[in-house]
């Protein structure tokens, strides 16, 4: 029995490479590759670096989907199935969307595919295969089995979970979506023993909102302080206001702290649910971060009700004003399942049912209709505010509080991330959604 694992890509321009700086290492796949049974044969393909391989010799197929790869994904799984592969569905997308999925393969996994995955291979291995598995939001000990990724060039940065889930609300957010705003955390022994597993210092703790569990997290900071290693990983603001987690934050290693601000506007945050960015110390909640030595890596989203070009101005200001580190001015995408997805279906505002699947759906472009201005100012205000973020004054300006308060290394990395970052975004501009895939170069 044969098992190709399959990472789809989003989509590339004709005769361009795919877009791509910041290819890091599939975390699913090495866990699912530890979790098959040796009777089974593994390979991967990374549809973001390669062709798709010969398949001659492919019993079965597994294919993790994101919403922006679900009509790559089902285009392939529909290629596959129409040579006799078996085809096996899980990742996000699956579990926010689990009726469109299911049409698409012979097999889908709904919730973290880790716990219920020796049964699905027990099952394709006798040819019993189910037509859906429901993974519970649990951790299994294994440690990931990195040999899968033998031949393919990554970044050289561990992507490590600590825990799945948060315990907010926000209403476009698709992983409080998918774990019911439920917080699930990982033994820390397991995750120490998967940060020393792996051969590099540097590290992403992939987890969408690392102080989900205050306690969780203090106690993880105290055991990385003998570690050695620098990480960057994902938060809220609120870490501002607790000293003694941003000091053993700071102590473990931690560099970089993206923290989806969103938006600065009350009514917005109000709207969107994001009731713990209602602050009125913002700013200082920053400087306190930046005086931990902790360098920021702000997001917004643009596309709720109070929006428009002087909303992205502001926040473009504010980013201006604190030197952040580096920033992403995106706008709103309403993801399947999401509270904010049937909120502007209902209302009529959706421009396209399905975006991730439209015909004529490009990377870039607003899915649906603001209250305010229209989608493409909107789209076009996003953009501007990248461009004159990266410009070279202001990061002239950024760059000499980055060195204040930073090491060599992040000096270097602000300048990589800065310009690779802003011309990424640029160049993804207009991507054809699941287009173009299967010709060179990549
Ligand atoms: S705080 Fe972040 S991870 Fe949590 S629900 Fe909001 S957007 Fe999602």
């Amino acid at each position: 029995m044969r098992l190709l694992f399959i990472l789809p890509a989003i989509g590339k321009k004709p005769g361009q490479k795919y877009i791509g700086t910041w290819k890091m290492e599939p975390l699913t796949i090495s866990t699912l590759k530890a979790l098959t049974p040796p009777a089974i044969e593994t390979s991967f393909y990374d549809d973001r670096l390669e062709l798709l391989p010969d398949l001659s010799d492919i019993d079965a197929a597994a294919i993790v989907v994101e919403t922006y790869t679900a009509k790559r994904s089902y285009q392939l799984s529909d290629r596959l199935r129409a040579q006799g592969i078996k085809v096996i569905l899980g990742g996000y997308h699956v579990m926010l969307a689990p009726t469109e999925a299911r049409a698409a393969a012979d097999s889908i996994v709904i919730g973290n595919a880790e716990m219920i995955w020796q049964t699905v291979m027990e099952d394709l291995l006798a040819d019993r295969l189910r037509p859906e598995y429901t993974g519970q939001p649990a951790f299994s000990s294994v440690r990931p089995d990195r040999s899968i990724y033998r031949g393919k060039k990554y970044l050289p940065v561990g992507l490590v979970e600590t825990g799945r889930g948060c315990i907010h609300d926000c209403e476009f957010c698709a992983i409080t979506s998918a774990y019911h705003g439920r917080y699930h955390r990982r033994p820390i022994e397991d995750i120490l023993s998967d940060i020393s597993q792996h051969q590099s210092r540097y590290f992403f703790l992939v987890d969408d909102n690392l102080f989900a569990d205050r306690e969780h997290a203090l106690a993880l900071f105290r055991r990385l302080r003998d570690r050695q290693i620098k990480w960057a990983g994902q938060g809220t603001l609120m870490i501002g206001r607790d000293p003694e987690l941003l000091q053993a934050m700071k102590e473990s290693g931690c560099e970089i702290l993206l923290i989806g601000f969103e938006s600065l506007n009350d009514d917005n945050l109000t709207q969107m649910g994001k009731l713990h960015h209602l602050r009125k110390d913002r700013d200082d909640l920053v400087r306190a971060i930046h005086r931990a030595g902790i360098h920021i890596y702000a997001t917004f989203v643009f596309g709720y009700d109070q929006d428009d070009e002087q909303t992205v101005a502001e926040a473009l200001a504010f980013c201006q004003k604190h030197r952040i580190y580096t920033a992403a001015f995106n706008h709103l995408l309403p993801f399947p399942g999401t509270a904010l997805y049937d909120r502007l279906k209902q209302t009529e505002r959706l421009l396209f049912d399905k975006w991730w699947l439209a015909d004529g759906y490009h990377y870039g472009e607003l899915a649906f209709r603001p209250k305010k201005t229209t989608p493409e100012a909107l789209a076009r205000a996003c953009y501007e505010a990248r461009k004159q973020f990266n410009t070279l004054p202001w990061l002239w300006r950024r760059f000499w509080q980055v060195a204040k308060r930073s090491s060599p290394m992040l000096w270097l990395l602000f300048w990589v991330m800065n310009g690779s970052i802003g011309s990424e975004v640029s160049q993804k501009m207009n991507v054809p959604i699941g287009e173009n895939l299967d010709e060179l170069p990549k």
